[in-house]
């Protein structure tokens, strides 16, 4: 296994300012410096000050966005722009989340504004991929992770794609408890490092992270990491709670330290 694994918790609607705070004092004192995984904390736009605070002096948990405008500034009511995040201490942003593609109406072309913005001021994205249940049964995996990988990347650096991640979220696995089997997840993630190949070339793809994300816990993480294009996670539900969460950062540690 040659890539370091990145372990992202997604919070969505949850934790305010308080329970964010509350949830990283518990975290931070079950990380040790032997963890070989990248770690990242993705609260609402209103804790991540509060978070940025929390986290201070560590230097093992970095800050994530989970959505953000690809403009600078503006008339865009209700939006946050990538200078605010960098601002407040973000290093990430999650973009094209399948939340916000279904029920937001975010497609590709907007979610590609999103990743070049990103990569204009040096944050990193997590760009979300993945089928939903009717593309699965109906044959279409491939068809629609290749149109959002050259789509979502269409005109992006490639040396910047080096350091961005790939999270692949089969819609019918968030938040479900149907987690993919390791084998359907090593199969999507090949062929999304196959188009990333032809995309970007065999050096760059060979160093973009794709993160699995869809139902992970502490318990299902190590087969999924021993997957050879499985690089990491992006966690809902289970990264609510600093033990649970701290769980599949261990797995995907120990799992990665022993591959
Ligand atoms: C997610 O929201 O990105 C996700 C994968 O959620 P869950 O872990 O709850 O399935």
């Amino acid at each position: 296994m040659t890539r370091k694994p990145i372990i992202a918790a997604n919070w969505k609607m949850h934790k305010g300012p308080a329970d964010s705070t509350a949830f990283i004092s518990a975290f931070l004192p079950l990380l040790d410096a032997s963890l070989s995984c990248d770690i990242v904390l993705a609260p609402p736009f209103v804790s991540l000050a509060a978070s940025a605070s929390a986290l201070a002096g560590s230097d093992q948990v970095g800050l994530s966005s989970q959505n953000m405008h690809f403009e600078e500034k503006g008339a865009f009511t209700g939006e946050i722009s990538s200078g605010m995040l960098q601002e407040i201490g973000a290093r990430y942003a999650i973009l094209g989340h399948s939340e916000r593609r279904a029920i937001f109406g975010e497609d590709d072309a907007l979610i590609n504004a999103k990743a070049k913005r990103c990569h204009e001021v040096g944050l990193v994205p997590i760009i979300c991929i993945g089928e939903t249940l009717e593309e699965r049964d109906g044959g279409k995996i491939e068809e629609v992770l290749r149109r959002q990988l050259e789509k979502g990347l269409a005109g992006l650096d490639a040396g910047k794609m080096a350091e961005s991640v790939i999270a692949y979220e089969p819609v019918w696995a968030i938040g479900t408890g149907r987690t993919a089997t390791p084998e359907q997840a090593q199969e999507a993630h090949a062929f999304a490092r196959k188009v990333l190949t032809e995309l970007f070339g065999t050096e760059t793809a060979e160093k973009i992270r794709i993160q699995y994300g869809g139902s992970v816990k502490p318990g299902n993480t190590a087969e999924l990491i021993n997957q050879p294009d499985v690089d990491g996670a992006l966690v809902g539900g289970a990264s609510l709670e600093p033990e649970s969460f701290y769980g599949i950062v261990k797995a995907a540690s120990d799992a990665y330290q022993a591959g």
